[in-house]
């Protein structure tokens, strides 16, 4: 048993102990619960590996290589389309393969991210699997809101802990996988405790590409009503671009399963597939990450105003990177901060997201001026 998989994951020793430990004789369920960013993927990948791999997680072979990359033909992966995760989805992808035989000899892994959106439904033919467990199947559910499954599934987890990354941990870590410490900084203190989200913004080449649509939108609802519909436009046109950029990364990540003409080889049908599913998947997420990534952003350059309004000191900005903010009366920076959280608080509600609306809304509140009206410009429900 090497287990050198588990090496890679920093912070959270008490969590990566325990699944380390958990990996020769596995139960038959865990939670792995944490924030954001915590590592809980990582984690969930080194375990994956480490139960399919023969040598127990040696971070090379074919097993673990592909394990570590969510492509293992026996890695059953299921995140939510749009905002839940549906019945259909389970049934298809976690209750219909867990009593079949594997593809491949040895264990299978059901990876659930996001668990804690599962619909009640969903919930209701999860707890059936988990209640009479094929033997050779492992479940993975990953939570940051693991308070919110429901207690008959919790019930029958093991559950494992991670805990929030400081910003001191986040930047040493990015600094040992190569990246200039300015650069580090500014990726962590943007991304809190999620070191994921941190090294997306530090290694990604457009990873900060959403700050300058924030930006720019912001400065554009500034200007007036024309202005904020104009800065909407130019989101709504960034997600685009960004959900075709994922167009891109499928054919990168489908490359090891095709034959040297670019034909899926036939053993790998199975895993091409659902491969091809979950991008699609995260596709229609796209829009609703990448607009509620443009309102963090802004909510950080509105933050940021405050400070510099306030002469604060220059190490509370979250942006210390960019010049010193335009000075705007605080009183409006704060209206436009509100609208911001608001517009992310409805993006997580929204159903039927209307990605354009709920931008526009919020850059129409943020750009009106709070000393002429008696509270934020609202559209109706509905
Ligand atoms: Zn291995």
């Amino acid at each position: 048993m090497t287990a050198t998989v588990f090496e890679r994951i920093p912070g959270q020793e008490a969590a990566i102990a325990f699944l380390r430990g958990s990996a020769e004789r596995p139960h038959h369920a865990y939670v792995l619960a944490g924030p954001e960013g915590s590592g809980r993927s990582l984690a969930a990948r080194a375990f994956a590996a480490a139960l399919l791999c023969p040598d127990g997680g040696c971070g090379e072979c074919r097993n673990c290589r592909l394990a570590l990359r969510d492509q293992h033909p026996n890695e059953f992966v299921v995140e939510p389309e749009g905002r839940d995760i549906h019945v259909d989805t389970i049934r298809e992808e976690v209750w219909q393969p867990a009593f079949r035989t594997p593809p491949e000899p040895g264990r299978k892994i059901f990876l659930i991210r996001e668990a804690d959106r599962l619909s009640p439904a969903a919930a209701d033919t999860m707890l059936k699997v988990l209640e009479e467990p094929p033997a050779d199947s492992v479940f993975l559910l990953l939570s940051a809101r693991a308070h919110e499954l429901p207690e008959t599934i919790w019930s029958r987890c093991h559950v494992v802990t991670f805990t929030a990354l400081s910003e001191p941990f986040v930047v040493t870590a990015l600094v040992a996988e190569g990246v200039a410490e300015p650069r580090a900084r500014v990726a962590a203190r943007l991304a809190g405790g999620n070191l994921g989200r941190a090294r997306r913004l530090a290694t990604d080449e457009d990873g900060l590409g959403f700050r300058d649509v924030a930006a720019e939108a912001l400065s554009a609802a500034g200007t007036g009503p024309a202005g904020a519909l104009a800065g909407a436009e130019l989101v709504v046109a960034a997600a685009a671009a960004y959900k075709e950029g994922l167009g891109r990364e499928l054919k990168e990540e489908l490359g090891p399963f095709l034959d040297e003409k670019g034909r899926p080889e036939e053993a790998y049908r199975g895993a091409i597939r659902r491969i091809e599913t979950r991008f699609h998947r995260r596709e229609r997420r796209a829009e609703r990450e990448f607009v509620d990534r443009v309102l963090l952003a802004a909510s950080a350059l509105l933050r940021d105003r405050i400070v510099a309004a306030t002469g604060a000191s220059t190490e509370l900005l979250l942006n210390p990177d960019l010049p010193p903010p335009a000075s705007v009366p605080v009183a409006r920076s704060a209206a436009a901060l509100a609208a911001m959280e608001l517009g992310r608080a409805d993006l997580a509600d929204d159903v039927n997201l209307n990605a354009r609306l709920l931008v526009e809304r919020a850059l129409l509140s943020a750009g009106s001026d709070p000393s002429l009206s008696t509270g934020t410009l609202r559209l109706p429900a509905g």
